[in-house]
């Protein structure tokens, strides 16, 4: 069945050094398995999509991108650079690549304005946004003017992973929880939850949030959210549970979760609507996501919007269904 990838990462030359070193959870060597196929975006990419079925891949920074960079100026400049750089690869093949931006939220409002120069010049589908910028969290007010500018927009924001800014003492000594194992998992379910819990979904209510990897446990944690809620929030009524805000407003990918048992907590916990296929390339193997969705234990129609359907609805991609559905 043909599918849409929704979390597929590249990296340029100049901005390769903030994915390792200090703060980072990768080490140069990690990084230098991956560095190859990040620069690449073209036959080799291309190829590992046709093996999995992927018509369209959309492509994002790999984390954190210009968000670890202090320099204000040059974190616009390099954001504006990488950008460039994706639209020349897409508009050499169109029909197989798309667009995330890549912004420089360290000023709000020059992140709001690339991301406009994305979607209406460069036809991006949306942003990309690797978890904090400098430990500064998407539902603090300075981002208004971003969030703003994504409603009126109408693109969605996918909430990529990152390294915490500061490492709890309960990881000393204890590496291998760091970074996609499980503190990843924490920081962008935190920082997802944030977002929920500081009404920014109430502000700015069409505003859709991506979250990779089956959802980063949110799924899994409805109930437990609402009933603690419930508890603190006591007296306020018509407050909205957290499980109806990331119903509305969060859908998620399957990102590196090749798991039955996951997905189908995730169908059930959002609904089918909310639940789309994803590799994340390529630090995911494109053949491993395909056969998990293709062996997943859901009806055929269920698997259409797994693959493709949600994808399509979401990034707005009406003109693609002329195109033959395998
Ligand atoms: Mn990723």
């Amino acid at each position: 069945m043909k599918k849409i990838a929704l979390e597929e990462h590249f990296s340029t030359p100049e901005l390769a050094g903030y994915a390792y070193g200090p703060g980072s959870s990768m080490e140069r060597e990690g990084f230098a398995r991956f560095e190859r196929r990040l620069f690449e975006i073209g036959e080799e990419r291309l190829a590992a999509m046709d093996q999995a079925g992927i018509e369209l891949a959309v492509l994002s920074v790999t984390t954190p991108g210009v968000q670890r960079e202090p320099d204000v100026a040059l974190a616009i400049a390099r954001a504006r650079r990488a950008n460039d750089h994706l639209a020349s690869r897409i508009h050499k093949y169109p029909q197989r690549f798309a667009g995330f931006a890549h912004l420089p939220l360290q000023d709000p409002l020059a992140a709001a304005d690339e991301l406009t120069r994305c979607v209406r010049e460069l036809g991006f589908k949306g942003a990309m946004v690797n978890g904090h910028t400098n430990g500064h969290y998407l539902d603090e007010r300075r981002f208004d003017p971003f969030w703003e500018r994504v409603e009126a927009l109408g693109v969605p924001v996918y909430l990529h992973p990152c390294d915490p800014c500061d490492t709890p003492r309960m990881y000393d000594g204890h590496r291998e929880l760091l970074g996609a194992t499980w503190s990843w998992t924490v920081e962008t379910a935190t920082h997802a939850l944030r977002l929920v819990f500081a009404g920014t979904f109430a502000r700015f209510p069409r505003v859709t949030l991506i979250l990779g990897h089956m959802g980063e446990t949110l799924p899994y944690l409805l109930w437990r959210l609402d009933s603690r809620s419930r508890m603190l929030a006591a007296g306020e009524p018509g407050t909205p549970l957290p499980s109806e805000i990331i119903r509305r407003n969060i859908v998620v990918t399957t990102t590196g979760v090749c798991s039955h048992a996951s997905l189908l907590c995730a169908l059930s916990a959002l609904g089918e609507e909310r639940v789309l296929f994803s590799v994340d390339y390529p630090y995911e193997d494109c053949r491993v996501a395909a056969e998990f969705a293709e062996s997943a234990p859901i009806s055929t129609a269920q698997l259409r919007k797994l693959c493709y359907e949600n994808a399509e609805r979401l990034l707005a991609l009406g003109a693609r269904d002329s195109r033959a559905a395998a």
